[in-house]
């Protein structure tokens, strides 16, 4: 878009923060104080293990601020954030030194999308490759309109409620890909969709997030009262 054409753009919607809502300047959607103040990940904890994947990263916690923005960005039409989540993740991949040659991402089912008009992963994967240089495809379709994750309670309900629900649609021998999806819980959607694509030839397959879950709020700093401020996921 054009210089002029932003500017009006900015006149009509005033950027906002991402994740305060109070009003910015520039094209970036994050104020300093939450520049500062997010619930980062020190880069060891960014890493975890789940099955089919050969590492998943996220760069934040999906906590207090984080989650009520994730929030907003997948159920209140706020699809403009991707810009500042894809930031993140880009330089979470850059400090991971992941090595990938394809950006991918876990669809949506047509139902929801039709729903919601945008698929929140597909704009991330979109805006990490566009930032990284790297390709990016759809590579997955969504075969059932599953219920959502969030209204499972166990992990082993997590996983029976996303089996079999992805196919591939393309074919990528030995390929690095890396597979990216808003959050990850307890990591049964990126484990099953990892699978199709490693069964379709992939060679390694990585997830990225931008948030990721606690799951062991003992380590994470307390308020004075003793009650953990990001126990709230
Ligand atoms: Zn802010």
């Amino acid at each position: 878009m054009s210089d002029l054409g932003d500017r009006l753009l900015d006149l009509l919607y005033p950027p906002k923060c991402a994740f305060c809502g109070k009003l910015v300047r520039g094209r970036r959607m994050i104020c300093p104080d939450c520049e500062a103040g997010l619930p980062t990940l020190a880069p060891e904890l960014q890493r975890q293990d789940i099955s089919h994947l050969a590492v998943c990263v996220s760069p934040l916690y999906y906590t207090g601020v984080v989650r009520h923005s994730l929030h907003r960005y997948k159920f209140g039409g706020a699809a403009a954030y991707y810009r500042v989540y894809a930031e993140l993740m880009a330089g979470c991949l850059h400090t991971q030194a992941l090595q990938v040659d394809l950006v991918t991402w876990v669809p949506l089912s047509r139902k929801r999308l039709r729903k919601r008009g945008y698929d929140q992963a597909r704009l991330l994967a979109e805006e990490v490759a566009r930032l990284t240089g790297l390709p990016c495809e759809p590579t997955l379709e969504k075969t059932r309109n599953n219920p959502a994750q969030s209204g499972t309670s166990s992990a082993e309900e997590r996983q029976k409620n996303v089996q079999g629900v992805y196919r591939t649609v393309t074919s990528f021998a030995g390929e690095h890909i890396l597979l990216v999806d808003d959050i990850v819980t307890t990591g049964a959607t990126l484990s099953e969709a990892a699978g199709m694509l490693l069964d379709a030839g992939a060679d390694e397959v990585f997830g990225l997030t931008l948030a990721r879950t606690v799951r062991n709020p003992g380590n994470i700093r307390t308020d004075s009262n003793g009650e953990s401020k990001y126990a709230d996921f």
